[in-house]
Protein backbone atom coordinates (compact mmCIF):
# COMPACT_ATOMS: atom_id res chain seq x y z
CA UNK A 1 0.00 0.00 0.00
CA UNK A 2 1.59 3.48 -1.28
CA UNK A 3 -0.41 5.35 1.43
CA UNK A 4 2.03 4.90 4.41
CA UNK A 5 5.13 6.14 2.36
CA UNK A 6 3.36 8.74 1.00
CA UNK A 7 2.30 10.15 4.53
CA UNK A 8 5.73 10.00 5.45
CA UNK A 9 6.98 11.31 2.74
CA UNK A 10 4.95 14.70 3.14
CA UNK A 11 5.06 14.80 6.82
CA UNK A 12 1.65 13.54 7.99
CA UNK A 13 1.30 10.91 10.35
CA UNK A 14 4.37 8.49 11.09
CA UNK A 15 2.41 5.05 12.06
CA UNK A 16 5.12 2.65 11.68
CA UNK A 17 7.48 1.21 14.31
CA UNK A 18 10.56 2.87 14.35
CA UNK A 19 9.12 5.88 12.03
CA UNK A 20 6.29 6.21 14.93
CA UNK A 21 7.87 8.97 16.97
CA UNK A 22 9.58 11.55 14.52
CA UNK A 23 6.82 11.50 12.59
CA UNK A 24 4.06 12.06 15.26
CA UNK A 25 6.43 14.52 17.11
CA UNK A 26 6.45 16.66 14.03
CA UNK A 27 2.71 16.48 13.76
CA UNK A 28 2.18 17.61 16.90
CA UNK A 29 4.35 20.87 16.86
CA UNK A 30 2.81 21.34 13.40
CA UNK A 31 -0.22 20.79 14.90
CA UNK A 32 0.24 23.32 18.03
CA UNK A 33 1.65 25.90 15.67
CA UNK A 34 -1.33 25.61 13.48
CA UNK A 35 -3.95 25.59 16.14
CA UNK A 36 -2.36 29.13 18.07
CA UNK A 37 -2.58 30.24 14.14
CA UNK A 38 -6.48 29.26 13.64
CA UNK A 39 -7.50 31.12 17.86
CA UNK A 40 -5.83 34.08 16.31
CA UNK A 41 -7.80 33.90 13.11
CA UNK A 42 -10.58 33.23 15.15
CA UNK A 43 -10.40 35.86 17.83
CA UNK A 44 -10.04 38.27 15.16
CA UNK A 45 -12.29 37.24 12.79
CA UNK A 46 -15.14 35.43 14.96
CA UNK A 47 -15.09 32.52 12.06
CA UNK A 48 -16.85 29.84 14.54
CA UNK A 49 -16.44 26.38 14.27
CA UNK A 50 -14.56 24.11 11.77
CA UNK A 51 -16.31 20.84 10.44
CA UNK A 52 -13.13 20.45 8.54
CA UNK A 53 -10.40 17.54 9.66
CA UNK A 54 -7.36 18.69 8.95
CA UNK A 55 -4.80 17.91 6.88
CA UNK A 56 -3.12 15.37 8.57
CA UNK A 57 -6.72 13.69 9.46
CA UNK A 58 -8.03 13.54 6.19
CA UNK A 59 -4.34 11.53 4.92
CA UNK A 60 -5.04 9.42 7.90
CA UNK A 61 -8.80 8.86 6.56
CA UNK A 62 -7.66 8.24 3.23
CA UNK A 63 -5.13 5.47 4.52
CA UNK A 64 -7.76 3.46 6.30
CA UNK A 65 -10.38 3.61 3.67
CA UNK A 66 -7.86 2.66 1.26
CA UNK A 67 -7.19 -0.58 3.68
CA UNK A 68 -10.69 -0.70 4.22
CA UNK A 69 -11.71 -1.06 0.36
CA UNK A 70 -9.23 -3.27 -0.46
CA UNK A 71 -8.43 -5.96 1.96
CA UNK A 72 -11.49 -5.89 3.87
CA UNK A 73 -14.56 -5.40 2.01
CA UNK A 74 -13.31 -8.52 -0.58
CA UNK A 75 -13.40 -11.21 2.59
CA UNK A 76 -16.16 -9.44 5.02
CA UNK A 77 -18.48 -12.51 3.39
CA UNK A 78 -16.30 -15.06 3.67
CA UNK A 79 -15.06 -14.35 7.75
CA UNK A 80 -19.32 -13.57 7.93
CA UNK A 81 -20.14 -17.10 6.60
CA UNK A 82 -16.86 -18.96 8.25
CA UNK A 83 -16.57 -17.06 11.53
CA UNK A 84 -12.91 -17.33 10.46
CA UNK A 85 -10.66 -14.86 12.94
CA UNK A 86 -9.37 -12.30 10.37
CA UNK A 87 -5.52 -12.92 11.39
CA UNK A 88 -4.33 -11.87 7.35
CA UNK A 89 -6.01 -8.71 7.78
CA UNK A 90 -5.33 -8.09 11.67
CA UNK A 91 -1.70 -8.31 10.58
CA UNK A 92 -1.75 -6.09 7.78
CA UNK A 93 -3.65 -3.30 9.70
CA UNK A 94 -0.85 -3.84 12.38
CA UNK A 95 1.75 -3.55 9.43
CA UNK A 96 0.32 0.01 8.70
CA UNK A 97 -0.45 1.03 12.02
CA UNK A 98 -4.50 0.78 11.65
CA UNK A 99 -4.39 -1.07 15.18
CA UNK A 100 -3.40 -0.23 18.88
CA UNK A 101 -3.02 4.01 17.49
CA UNK A 102 -3.26 5.18 21.12
CA UNK A 103 -0.23 3.36 22.56
CA UNK A 104 1.87 6.01 23.66
CA UNK A 105 4.93 6.87 21.62
CA UNK A 106 7.32 5.71 24.66
CA UNK A 107 5.89 2.57 24.47
CA UNK A 108 6.20 2.50 20.53
CA UNK A 109 2.86 3.69 19.66
CA UNK A 110 1.57 6.12 17.31
CA UNK A 111 -0.36 7.96 20.82
CA UNK A 112 -3.29 9.01 18.23
CA UNK A 113 -5.84 10.75 19.78
CA UNK A 114 -9.23 10.07 20.07
CA UNK A 115 -11.00 11.61 16.88
CA UNK A 116 -7.95 9.96 15.05
CA UNK A 117 -9.04 6.28 15.93
CA UNK A 118 -13.24 8.10 15.43
CA UNK A 119 -11.32 8.27 11.51
CA UNK A 120 -10.11 5.26 11.41
CA UNK A 121 -13.05 3.18 13.09
CA UNK A 122 -15.32 4.72 10.68
CA UNK A 123 -13.50 3.17 7.53
CA UNK A 124 -12.40 -0.15 8.50
CA UNK A 125 -15.94 -0.51 9.59
CA UNK A 126 -17.11 0.31 6.10
CA UNK A 127 -15.71 -2.70 5.07
CA UNK A 128 -16.97 -4.94 8.26
CA UNK A 129 -18.15 -4.08 11.71
CA UNK A 130 -16.82 -7.42 13.06
CA UNK A 131 -13.75 -7.41 11.92
CA UNK A 132 -13.29 -3.56 12.93
CA UNK A 133 -14.85 -5.26 16.76
CA UNK A 134 -11.54 -7.34 16.56
CA UNK A 135 -9.52 -4.96 15.99
CA UNK A 136 -11.21 -2.02 18.63
CA UNK A 137 -11.14 -4.93 21.41
CA UNK A 138 -7.32 -4.42 21.79
CA UNK A 139 -8.28 -0.60 22.97
CA UNK A 140 -10.27 -1.52 25.02
CA UNK A 141 -8.09 -3.98 26.98
CA UNK A 142 -5.49 -1.57 26.49
CA UNK A 143 -6.91 1.65 27.32
CA UNK A 144 -7.21 0.70 31.22
CA UNK A 145 -3.26 -0.39 31.47
CA UNK A 146 -2.98 3.36 29.28
CA UNK A 147 -5.16 5.00 32.34
CA UNK A 148 -3.51 3.21 35.06
CA UNK A 149 -0.65 1.46 34.51
CA UNK A 150 2.45 1.87 35.77
CA UNK A 151 5.81 2.30 33.15
CA UNK A 152 6.92 -1.69 34.00
CA UNK A 153 2.95 -2.48 33.02
CA UNK A 154 3.20 -0.72 30.17
CA UNK A 155 6.41 -1.37 28.69
CA UNK A 156 5.67 -4.98 29.03
CA UNK A 157 2.00 -4.61 27.68
CA UNK A 158 1.72 -1.97 25.46
CA UNK A 159 5.05 -2.79 23.64
CA UNK A 160 4.25 -6.38 22.87
CA UNK A 161 1.13 -5.42 21.09
CA UNK A 162 3.94 -2.68 18.76
CA UNK A 163 5.95 -5.22 18.34
CA UNK A 164 4.22 -8.29 17.20
CA UNK A 165 0.25 -8.35 16.16
CA UNK A 166 -0.84 -9.57 19.06
CA UNK A 167 -4.59 -9.65 20.73
CA UNK A 168 -6.00 -8.39 24.09
CA UNK A 169 -8.90 -8.84 25.55
CA UNK A 170 -11.39 -6.74 28.31
CA UNK A 171 -13.07 -9.08 30.72
CA UNK A 172 -16.27 -7.42 32.86
CA UNK A 173 -19.28 -9.23 31.91
CA UNK A 174 -19.76 -12.57 33.49
CA UNK A 175 -22.98 -14.57 32.39
CA UNK A 176 -25.36 -13.29 35.83
CA UNK A 177 -23.59 -9.33 35.04
CA UNK A 178 -23.28 -7.35 32.58
CA UNK A 179 -25.07 -3.95 32.90
CA UNK A 180 -25.14 -4.12 36.45
CA UNK A 181 -21.07 -4.03 36.49
CA UNK A 182 -21.24 -3.74 40.23
CA UNK A 183 -22.74 -7.27 40.74
CA UNK A 184 -19.83 -8.79 38.99
CA UNK A 185 -18.86 -12.29 41.13
CA UNK A 186 -15.17 -12.46 39.70
CA UNK A 187 -13.61 -12.74 43.56
CA UNK A 188 -9.56 -12.05 43.73
CA UNK A 189 -7.92 -12.77 47.17
CA UNK A 190 -4.57 -11.56 48.19
CA UNK A 191 -1.85 -14.37 49.30
CA UNK A 192 1.17 -12.64 49.96
CA UNK A 193 2.71 -11.42 47.20
CA UNK A 194 -0.33 -13.16 44.79
CA UNK A 195 -3.65 -12.86 44.10
CA UNK A 196 -5.52 -15.59 42.81
CA UNK A 197 -8.78 -15.15 40.96
CA UNK A 198 -11.44 -17.62 40.87
CA UNK A 199 -14.57 -16.54 38.31
CA UNK A 200 -16.48 -16.45 34.92
CA UNK A 201 -17.00 -14.01 32.74
CA UNK A 202 -18.58 -14.16 29.41
CA UNK A 203 -19.08 -12.34 26.07
CA UNK A 204 -15.30 -11.86 25.69
CA UNK A 205 -14.26 -9.81 22.77
CA UNK A 206 -10.88 -11.28 21.29
CA UNK A 207 -11.23 -14.39 24.22
CA UNK A 208 -10.01 -17.07 22.22
CA UNK A 209 -6.99 -15.08 20.89
CA UNK A 210 -5.63 -12.96 23.57
CA UNK A 211 -2.13 -12.91 24.36
CA UNK A 212 -3.56 -11.37 27.83
CA UNK A 213 -6.43 -10.07 29.76
CA UNK A 214 -7.68 -7.19 31.72
CA UNK A 215 -9.85 -8.87 34.35
CA UNK A 216 -11.78 -7.03 36.93
CA UNK A 217 -12.62 -8.99 40.02
CA UNK A 218 -13.80 -8.63 43.37
CA UNK A 219 -11.12 -7.68 45.97
CA UNK A 220 -13.39 -6.52 49.07
CA UNK A 221 -16.74 -8.51 49.90
CA UNK A 222 -18.26 -5.36 52.02
CA UNK A 223 -17.40 -2.64 50.09
CA UNK A 224 -19.60 -0.74 47.67
CA UNK A 225 -18.84 -0.50 43.83
CA UNK A 226 -16.60 2.71 43.93
CA UNK A 227 -13.85 0.61 46.50
CA UNK A 228 -14.73 -3.06 45.87
CA UNK A 229 -13.07 -4.23 42.76
CA UNK A 230 -9.54 -4.31 41.48
CA UNK A 231 -8.24 -4.53 37.46
CA UNK A 232 -5.35 -7.29 36.84
CA UNK A 233 -3.77 -7.51 33.75
CA UNK A 234 -3.30 -11.66 33.55
CA UNK A 235 -1.32 -13.73 31.31
CA UNK A 236 -3.34 -15.70 28.53
CA UNK A 237 -1.24 -18.97 29.36
CA UNK A 238 -1.59 -18.65 33.23
CA UNK A 239 -2.36 -21.76 34.61
CA UNK A 240 -6.21 -22.07 35.26
CA UNK A 241 -7.09 -19.98 32.58
CA UNK A 242 -9.64 -21.66 30.43
CA UNK A 243 -11.59 -20.23 27.64
CA UNK A 244 -14.82 -21.61 25.80
CA UNK A 245 -15.57 -22.50 22.55
CA UNK A 246 -16.43 -19.96 20.53
CA UNK A 247 -19.93 -17.83 20.61
CA UNK A 248 -21.98 -18.55 17.35
CA UNK A 249 -23.31 -14.97 17.50
CA UNK A 250 -26.46 -13.14 15.14
CA UNK A 251 -23.45 -10.62 13.49
CA UNK A 252 -20.24 -10.20 13.54
CA UNK A 253 -18.99 -13.34 13.30
CA UNK A 254 -15.53 -12.20 12.10
CA UNK A 255 -15.10 -11.38 15.70
CA UNK A 256 -14.40 -13.83 18.44
CA UNK A 257 -16.51 -13.82 21.28
CA UNK A 258 -16.51 -16.38 24.75
CA UNK A 259 -16.98 -17.35 27.85
CA UNK A 260 -13.27 -17.10 29.83
CA UNK A 261 -13.09 -18.93 33.44
CA UNK A 262 -10.56 -18.28 35.70
CA UNK A 263 -10.13 -21.23 38.53
CA UNK A 264 -7.03 -20.04 40.96
CA UNK A 265 -5.16 -18.50 38.84
CA UNK A 266 -2.36 -17.01 40.37
CA UNK A 267 -1.30 -13.40 39.28
CA UNK A 268 1.36 -11.62 40.87
CA UNK A 269 0.99 -8.42 42.86
CA UNK A 270 2.74 -6.42 39.90
CA UNK A 271 -0.14 -7.14 37.61
CA UNK A 272 -2.86 -4.99 39.67
CA UNK A 273 -3.54 -1.86 37.81
CA UNK A 274 -3.16 1.34 39.58
CA UNK A 275 -3.66 -0.37 43.13
CA UNK A 276 -6.48 -2.21 45.04
CA UNK A 277 -10.04 -0.74 45.25
CA UNK A 278 -9.70 1.54 42.30
CA UNK A 279 -10.85 -1.26 39.51
CA UNK A 280 -14.47 -0.38 38.86
CA UNK A 281 -13.35 3.34 38.13
CA UNK A 282 -10.67 1.90 35.52
CA UNK A 283 -12.97 -0.53 33.77
CA UNK A 284 -15.89 2.29 33.82
CA UNK A 285 -13.38 5.20 32.76
CA UNK A 286 -12.20 3.30 29.57
CA UNK A 287 -15.69 3.93 28.34
CA UNK A 288 -15.14 7.06 27.73
CA UNK A 289 -12.01 6.90 25.54
CA UNK A 290 -13.61 3.64 23.74
CA UNK A 291 -17.23 4.95 23.26
CA UNK A 292 -16.39 6.93 20.54
CA UNK A 293 -14.67 4.42 18.59
CA UNK A 294 -17.55 2.67 18.58
CA UNK A 295 -19.97 4.97 17.97
CA UNK A 296 -17.66 5.17 14.70
CA UNK A 297 -17.64 1.92 13.72
CA UNK A 298 -21.34 2.43 14.02
CA UNK A 299 -21.85 5.18 11.75
CA UNK A 300 -19.44 3.21 9.44
CA UNK A 301 -22.15 0.66 8.72
CA UNK A 302 -24.73 2.90 8.55
CA UNK A 303 -22.98 5.02 5.95
CA UNK A 304 -21.90 1.73 4.04
CA UNK A 305 -26.39 0.39 4.53
CA UNK A 306 -26.71 4.03 3.20
CA UNK A 307 -24.54 3.67 0.02
CA UNK A 308 -25.38 0.12 -0.97
CA UNK A 309 -29.16 1.28 -0.74
CA UNK A 310 -28.76 4.36 -3.17
CA UNK A 311 -26.56 2.39 -5.53
CA UNK A 312 -29.22 -0.57 -5.53
CA UNK A 313 -32.07 2.02 -5.59
CA UNK A 314 -31.03 4.15 -8.75
CA UNK A 315 -30.71 0.29 -10.84
CA UNK A 316 -33.78 -0.66 -9.82
CA UNK A 317 -37.32 0.05 -11.59
CA UNK A 318 -40.66 -0.51 -10.93
CA UNK A 319 -43.08 1.36 -12.25
CA UNK A 320 -41.42 2.60 -14.94
CA UNK A 321 -38.47 4.33 -12.86
CA UNK A 322 -35.25 3.39 -10.85
CA UNK A 323 -37.33 3.31 -6.92
CA UNK A 324 -34.82 6.12 -5.92
CA UNK A 325 -37.15 8.29 -7.20
CA UNK A 326 -40.33 6.97 -5.71
CA UNK A 327 -40.93 9.47 -2.97
CA UNK A 328 -40.92 6.53 -0.08
CA UNK A 329 -37.66 5.27 -1.14
CA UNK A 330 -36.17 8.31 -1.35
CA UNK A 331 -37.10 9.33 1.94
CA UNK A 332 -35.77 6.51 3.49
CA UNK A 333 -32.53 7.49 1.99
CA UNK A 334 -33.03 10.59 3.02
CA UNK A 335 -33.50 9.76 6.34
CA UNK A 336 -30.27 7.75 6.41
CA UNK A 337 -28.63 10.35 5.56
CA UNK A 338 -29.93 12.68 8.58
CA UNK A 339 -29.36 9.50 11.11
CA UNK A 340 -25.68 9.96 9.61
CA UNK A 341 -24.57 13.45 9.77
CA UNK A 342 -25.97 13.81 13.13
CA UNK A 343 -24.21 10.43 15.00
CA UNK A 344 -20.83 11.25 13.01
CA UNK A 345 -21.22 14.98 14.49
CA UNK A 346 -22.01 13.70 17.65
CA UNK A 347 -19.08 10.94 17.74
CA UNK A 348 -16.43 13.14 16.68
CA UNK A 349 -17.88 15.80 19.26
CA UNK A 350 -17.72 13.02 21.92
CA UNK A 351 -14.23 12.33 21.01
CA UNK A 352 -12.64 15.47 20.72
CA UNK A 353 -14.01 16.71 24.02
CA UNK A 354 -11.62 13.81 25.42
CA UNK A 355 -8.93 14.86 23.53
CA UNK A 356 -9.50 18.40 25.20
CA UNK A 357 -8.62 16.63 28.59
CA UNK A 358 -12.11 17.00 29.26
CA UNK A 359 -14.34 14.60 31.13
CA UNK A 360 -16.88 13.21 28.23
CA UNK A 361 -19.07 10.65 29.57
CA UNK A 362 -22.08 12.75 28.48
CA UNK A 363 -21.07 13.13 25.10
CA UNK A 364 -19.58 9.67 24.83
CA UNK A 365 -22.90 8.31 25.93
CA UNK A 366 -24.64 10.40 23.34
CA UNK A 367 -22.84 9.20 20.53
CA UNK A 368 -22.73 5.59 21.53
CA UNK A 369 -26.32 5.68 21.89
CA UNK A 370 -27.28 7.78 18.94
CA UNK A 371 -25.24 6.09 17.03
CA UNK A 372 -26.13 2.66 17.60
CA UNK A 373 -30.12 3.36 16.69
CA UNK A 374 -28.77 5.14 13.55
CA UNK A 375 -27.48 2.35 12.34
CA UNK A 376 -29.83 -0.21 13.12
CA UNK A 377 -32.50 2.05 11.15
CA UNK A 378 -30.24 2.20 8.20
CA UNK A 379 -29.43 -1.23 7.65
CA UNK A 380 -33.05 -2.17 8.29
CA UNK A 381 -34.16 0.59 5.72
CA UNK A 382 -31.58 -0.88 3.36
CA UNK A 383 -32.96 -4.49 3.88
CA UNK A 384 -36.28 -2.87 2.89
CA UNK A 385 -35.01 -0.92 0.00
CA UNK A 386 -33.13 -4.19 -1.92
CA UNK A 387 -37.08 -6.07 -1.17
CA UNK A 388 -36.61 -9.55 -1.55
CA UNK A 389 -33.21 -9.28 -2.56
CA UNK A 390 -32.75 -7.34 1.26
CA UNK A 391 -33.53 -10.95 2.48
CA UNK A 392 -31.46 -12.91 0.88
CA UNK A 393 -27.72 -13.84 1.91
CA UNK A 394 -25.86 -13.10 -1.91
CA UNK A 395 -26.50 -9.45 -1.20
CA UNK A 396 -24.82 -7.12 1.08
CA UNK A 397 -27.64 -5.48 3.47
CA UNK A 398 -28.90 -8.31 5.69
CA UNK A 399 -25.56 -8.87 6.95
CA UNK A 400 -25.25 -5.36 7.79
CA UNK A 401 -28.80 -5.75 9.52
CA UNK A 402 -27.73 -8.72 11.82
CA UNK A 403 -24.28 -6.81 12.30
CA UNK A 404 -25.66 -3.57 13.69
CA UNK A 405 -27.81 -5.17 16.46
CA UNK A 406 -24.53 -5.26 18.62
CA UNK A 407 -24.07 -1.72 18.46
CA UNK A 408 -27.21 -1.26 20.75
CA UNK A 409 -25.81 -3.83 23.07
CA UNK A 410 -22.01 -3.72 23.67
CA UNK A 411 -20.14 -1.67 25.73
CA UNK A 412 -23.18 -0.35 27.53
CA UNK A 413 -26.81 -0.90 25.93
CA UNK A 414 -28.93 1.76 24.76
CA UNK A 415 -31.23 1.61 27.71
CA UNK A 416 -27.58 2.29 29.51
CA UNK A 417 -26.46 5.15 27.66
CA UNK A 418 -29.86 6.78 28.33
CA UNK A 419 -29.53 6.18 32.18
CA UNK A 420 -26.07 7.84 31.82
CA UNK A 421 -27.33 10.75 29.94
CA UNK A 422 -30.51 11.14 31.94
CA UNK A 423 -28.53 10.86 35.31
CA UNK A 424 -26.07 13.56 33.84
CA UNK A 425 -29.09 16.21 33.64
CA UNK A 426 -29.84 15.61 36.58
CA UNK A 427 -26.30 16.29 38.25
CA UNK A 428 -26.12 19.29 35.72
CA UNK A 429 -29.58 20.82 36.93
CA UNK A 430 -28.73 20.51 40.67
CA UNK A 431 -25.30 22.52 39.97
CA UNK A 432 -27.70 25.17 37.74
CA UNK A 433 -24.84 23.53 35.14
CA UNK A 434 -27.37 23.34 31.95
C1 LIG B 1 -20.81 -9.85 20.84
C2 LIG B 1 -20.56 -9.35 22.21
C3 LIG B 1 -19.31 -8.88 22.55
C4 LIG B 1 -19.06 -8.45 23.85
N1 LIG B 1 -17.78 -8.10 24.22
C5 LIG B 1 -17.50 -7.87 25.54
C6 LIG B 1 -16.15 -7.71 25.98
O1 LIG B 1 -15.20 -7.73 25.18
N2 LIG B 1 -15.92 -7.55 27.30
C7 LIG B 1 -16.94 -7.51 28.23
O2 LIG B 1 -16.64 -7.35 29.40
N3 LIG B 1 -18.23 -7.63 27.82
C8 LIG B 1 -18.53 -7.83 26.51
N4 LIG B 1 -19.84 -8.01 26.11
C9 LIG B 1 -20.90 -7.97 27.09
C10 LIG B 1 -21.81 -6.76 26.93
O3 LIG B 1 -21.16 -5.60 27.35
C11 LIG B 1 -23.10 -7.05 27.71
O4 LIG B 1 -23.79 -8.08 27.03
C12 LIG B 1 -23.97 -5.82 27.86
O5 LIG B 1 -23.36 -4.88 28.70
C13 LIG B 1 -25.35 -6.18 28.41
O6 LIG B 1 -25.25 -6.98 29.55
P1 LIG B 1 -26.13 -8.32 29.65
O7 LIG B 1 -25.92 -9.10 28.43
O8 LIG B 1 -25.81 -8.97 30.94
O9 LIG B 1 -27.62 -7.84 29.66
P2 LIG B 1 -28.43 -7.33 30.96
O10 LIG B 1 -27.58 -6.42 31.75
O11 LIG B 1 -29.00 -8.51 31.65
O12 LIG B 1 -29.59 -6.49 30.29
C14 LIG B 1 -30.74 -7.11 29.71
C15 LIG B 1 -31.68 -6.01 29.23
O13 LIG B 1 -32.11 -5.22 30.34
C16 LIG B 1 -31.77 -3.85 30.13
N5 LIG B 1 -31.37 -3.26 31.42
C17 LIG B 1 -30.53 -3.78 32.33
N6 LIG B 1 -30.41 -2.96 33.38
C18 LIG B 1 -31.19 -1.89 33.13
C19 LIG B 1 -31.48 -0.69 33.84
N7 LIG B 1 -30.91 -0.42 35.02
N8 LIG B 1 -32.34 0.18 33.28
C20 LIG B 1 -32.89 -0.08 32.06
N9 LIG B 1 -32.66 -1.20 31.35
C21 LIG B 1 -31.81 -2.09 31.88
C22 LIG B 1 -30.62 -3.86 29.15
O14 LIG B 1 -30.51 -2.64 28.45
C23 LIG B 1 -31.01 -5.02 28.25
O15 LIG B 1 -31.94 -4.60 27.31
C24 LIG B 1 -20.10 -8.41 24.80
C25 LIG B 1 -21.40 -8.84 24.42
C26 LIG B 1 -21.61 -9.33 23.17
C27 LIG B 1 -22.99 -9.84 22.82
Amino acid sequence: MASLSFLRRNGGFGLQKGIISAGVTALRAKLSTEASAIKLEASSFNSGLSFELSEELQQLQEMARKFSREEIVPVAAHHDQTGEYPWDIIKKAHALGLINGHIPEEYGGPALGVLDGCVITEELSYGCSGIQTAIEANSLAEMPVILAGNKEQKKKYLGRMIEEPLMAAYCVSEPGAGSDVASIGTKAVKKGDEYVINGQKMWITNGGVANWYFVLARTDANAGAGKAFTGFIVERDSPGVTVGRKEWNMGQKASDTRGITFEDVVVPKENVLGGEGIGFKIAMGAFDKTRPPVASSAVGLAQRAMEEALKYSLERKTMGRPIAQHQAVNFMLADMAIGIETARLATRRAAWEVDQGRRNTYYASVAKCLAGDVANKCAADAVQIFGGAGFNTEYPVEKLMRDAKIFQIYEGTAQIQRLIIGRELIEKAKMNAL
